[in-house]
């Protein structure tokens, strides 16, 4: 409550005691005080409705307060909402594990539900390493990656995260150090261009007998960078990880449920990879939950290694309100057709962003999915741009150098017009 205005939430309060994400709270940016949101509006607290062009970073795909999910949260609310899950199991968490390894490529299903992406990320590599330790080749322990990726933000993931945009100077003393190859430069429509793997080859043939696994976001890097590669590079890395005896881990947090017109990125290259993470849209937007998912082989190799167990296990592990909506969400986009709203996005997002390349300051455009990017030469000025964005009655939200739209997949043309007339009208003002 805000000691002023009764009514009114205490801004003040927020700027002195609460971090943001990735802000200073001694030089706080402006921050929009929420009351609701609902199908794709946010509502402001001064009664402004912005139309939602992020999907509260890419999990909302099915629109916010939806009746579907809403039910699932408040059936689940009346039976129980928590749990432990060492030595008991529920309903939500069986049937989400049914509905997800139906979603998966055959081969990935044995299911390790979690609390986040970034800790997905964890168990993950936790896996790849109590893996080679289970087969006897202790000595497989370091992670290979590629530059521009983005994999969280503990300390494992980060480890794996771009090294100058995940700032690793700062925490080198306790980072472990892994290894890195360019960024995949062939683009996603590109010819295969087979020296665009050169790098990750030659460090996979040098330092394949020390490396546990190559993680890796598939076809699209989100949060490094915004970056669509050839799904070629998927299908050669599957090729070189298998001759190597290296693990492949896919990140599918941020592409996963849809979003780049597949049910899954590494659709678009029909690989499966070891192991893969999924988080952000599996409860819709509703609660934070993630998944690591193993082969068999992957899952047996630990189960029979010392000491048998996979060693993890979180105090809300598996949370029966968040299974419940998460398989509600997992339902829904099974019962719609989101190929065609994808496509649809897609579509429009081409067409609508295509003026914004002629435009001064702009690098490049591109799209993929539900995914609209617009690079430009120099990084924006936040608490202005956001501004100016609000102003106009939509909520967009650029980072660096990038103003991008990843809009619920219930979006309507109207409104997604909307969101892309601001993004050209913004970027092309002076
Ligand atoms: C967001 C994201 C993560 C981290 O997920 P959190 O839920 O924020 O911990 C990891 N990998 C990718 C690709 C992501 O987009």
């Amino acid at each position: 409550m805000n000691p002023d205005f009764p009514h009114m939430m205490d801004l003040e309060f927020d700027r002195r005691h609460l971090w943001h994400p990735y802000t200073s709270i001694s030089r706080p940016l402006p921050v929009y005080p929420v009351v609701g949101a609902s199908g794709v509006t946010i509502e402001l607290e001064d009664g402004r409705r912005l139309v939602d062009g992020m999907s509260s970073w890419w999990s909302a795909i099915h629109g916010y307060n939806h009746p579907v999910l809403n039910r699932a949260v408040t059936n689940q609310l009346g039976r129980m909402s928590h749990v432990m899950f060492g030595g008991l199991v529920h309903e939500p968490a069986i049937e989400l594990g049914r509905l997800l390894t139906g979603l998966l490529p055959e081969g990935l299903d044995r299911l390790f539900f979690c609390d986040s992406g970034s800790v997905s990320v964890e168990v993950a590599v936790k896996m790849a390493l109590q893996y080679w330790h289970a087969a006897g080749r202790h000595e497989k322990q370091r992670l290979l990656t590629v530059r521009s990726g983005y994999h969280g933000d503990t300390f494992m993931a980060m480890s794996v995260c771009d090294p100058v945009t995940g700032m690793h100077g700062i925490f080198s003393g306790v980072l472990p150090q892994q290894l890195f190859v360019e960024a995949p430069s062939c683009g996603f429509d590109e010819p295969w261009n087979e020296e665009s793997i050169d790098d990750m080859r030659m460090q996979l043939e040098v330092h394949g007998d020390k490396i546990a696994a190559v993680i890796i976001e598939p076809v699209v890097q989100g949060a490094g960078g915004m970056r669509f590669y050839s799904p070629r590079y998927l299908q050669r890395l599957r090729e070189l990880c298998s001759q190597h005896d290296v693990l492949l881990i896919f990140d599918e947090i941020a592409t996963g449920f849809g979003r780049t017109g597949r049910m899954f990125a590494m659709e678009h290259a029909g690989v499966v990879p070891d192991i893969v993470c999924v988080g952000k849209a599996l409860t819709g937007g509703y609660m934070s939950l993630a998944a690591t998912v193993a082969s068999g082989h992957v899952a047996d190799t630990i189960s029979g290694g010392n000491p048998g167990l996979f060693m993890h296990g979180p105090t809300f592990m598996a949370n029966p309100l968040a299974c419940a909506v998460a398989a509600a969400n997992l339902r829904l986009l099974q019962e719609y057709d989101w190929q065609s709203a994808v496509l649809g996005i897609e579509r429009q997002l081409r067409q609508e962003l295509a003026p914004c390349s002629a435009l001064p300051g702009v690098a490049d455009v591109r799209v993929l999915g539900a995914i609209g990017v617009v690079e430009l030469e120099a990084p924006v000025d936040m608490a202005s741009i956001q501004k100016r964005f609000v102003d106009k009655g939509v909520w967009v939200r650029p980072f660096g150098r990038l103003v991008y739209l990843m809009p619920p997949f219930v979006i309507t043309g109207v409104e997604l017009t909307r969101l892309t007339s601001a993004v050209c009208e913004i970027v092309g003002e002076p």
